[in-house]
């Protein structure tokens, strides 16, 4: 195995975790029998770039399912697609029937906002049924991993790219030198890539344990990126955590050389890197104490509400739920069921665990006394959707970043 983004085969494991089922695999009742299998999930920091990956890395096909993504339907998500679009859109300035090309692109919402503002727009999505939902939609869109031959096809037929976006599709290649050389064919001189990743910046100052699933093969930071992204002709000019779930971290690129300037955010985020020690691995080792910390400490208060007869259940049936569940020790025998308010998991059971999924609306209905919050960025939301649960009693227990009640 070697490092996805300089290539180099010196690879330190510097964090173990508790195996766990693929994040995304929850299973109908009539499943309920079949053992799902654990694999291994760990990760590596290169002694070369100091980049972190994971060090197994399962079937990158097996791991793209046939749904769109769940969190497009969420209204938070939509708004930020939207103020993400409109801030590309100010940035570029870009005229009319510019090509803008969305890596990931979903059920196409993103493009269609880029269509109704008068750009060129095409999509690619690996999956190939989500992908035929875009086409529904009128974008035209490319079935399959992105990779360089993808790019010049797509150059070939359109021309070259005012702006391409990569808002997910990064954390799901197993080659991102290969992908930042496809953009780098598409992009016009003048044009700029923007794009979103796992940022280990939030995995190791939230103790984000969360983001870390089968699916998503690298945690970003600036440095190994800044160098991963030259090699491959493209120069960062802009860095920030994003709000949305707090977790990632987002980029701008464009082709070196090219008249957009470096902004101070770089050497900001550079610097925050710096002081956390995101490339030295005592900082992984102190994350996993901190993780064995918080498991202790969520195992003394629910062993003594399970005591005093509380009923306990959780919220949040996103894919680093299962991550969560597994890392703490949070199985059927602690968790009654897990409140969810996308549909698309309700009447399921989580991976591995079983735990029942229900509907939102369900946690007024049967009354736990607690409630672990699994989705834990979105507590406040939340907690604020649900009122009435709180009035009658109700408690809401954050996991992360230590366990507490919810504000
Ligand atoms: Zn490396």
């Amino acid at each position: 195995m070697c490092c996805g983004l300089c290539g180099d085969t010196h690879l330190t494991p510097v964090l173990e975790l508790v195996p766990t089922p693929p994040a995304n695999a929850f299973v109908a009742e009539r499943a309920l029998g079949e053992v799902q299998a654990c694999f291994p999930l760990e990760l590596v920091l290169c002694e070369s770039c100091r980049h972190v990956q994971l060090a197994h890395i399962l079937d990158r096909y097996a791991m793209v399912g046939d749904a769109v993504d769940a969190d497009s339907d969420w209204p938070e998500h939509q708004a930020h697609n939207l103020a993400w679009a409109r801030e590309l859109m100010e940035r570029c300035c870009a005229p009319e029937q510019s090509l803008v090309i969305d890596i990931g692109c979903n059920d196409g919402s993103l493009m269609k906002l880029f269509e109704d503002a008068g750009w060129r727009v095409q999509g690619v999505e690996p999956s190939v049924n989500v992908a035929g939902t875009a086409i529904g939609r009128g974008i035209d869109t490319y079935p399959g991993f992105f990779q360089p031959s993808i790019a010049a096809r797509i150059e070939d037929e359109r021309g070259p790219a005012r702006l391409v976006i990569a808002h997910d599709l990064m954390s799901q290649t197993d080659d991102p030198s290969g992908f930042f050389e496809g953009v780098r064919m598409l992009l016009r001189p003048d044009g700029l890539f923007s794009f979103e990743v796992p940022s280990l910046h939030a995995l190791v100052a939230d103790a984000g344990v969360d983001m870390i699933t089968h699916a998503t093969l690298d945690y970003h930071s600036v440095a190994p990126l800044m160098r991963a992204l030259n090699q491959n002709g493209l120069e960062l000019i802009a860095a920030t955590r994003t709000r949305l779930h707090g977790s990632r971290l987002r980029g701008m690129a464009r082709p070196m050389g090219g008249p957009a300037l470096v902004e101070a955010s770089v050497a900001a985020l550079l610097a925050d890197e710096r002081r956390l020690g995101l490339a030295d691995p005592d900082t992984y080792r102190t994350l996993a104490s901190r993780l064995a910390t918080i498991r202790n400490q969520l195992a003394v208060y629910l062993d003594s509400a399970k005591t005093t007869r509380l009923r306990i259940a959780a919220y949040g049936a996103q894919a680093g739920a299962t991550t969560l569940l597994y890392q703490f020790g949070l199985d059927a025998d602690v968790i009654t069921f897990i409140a969810d308010a996308s549909p698309l998991h309700a009447g399921r059971y989580t991976p591995g665990l079983h735990i029942p999924v229900v509907a939102a609306a369900e946690l007024e209905a049967r009354r736990p006394d607690v409630v672990v919050v699994l989705a834990w960025q979105d507590a406040q939301a939340i907690a604020a959707q649900h009122p009435d649960f709180e009035a009658a009693g109700g408690r809401f227990l954050c996991p992360l970043p230590v366990p507490a009640p919810c504000a």
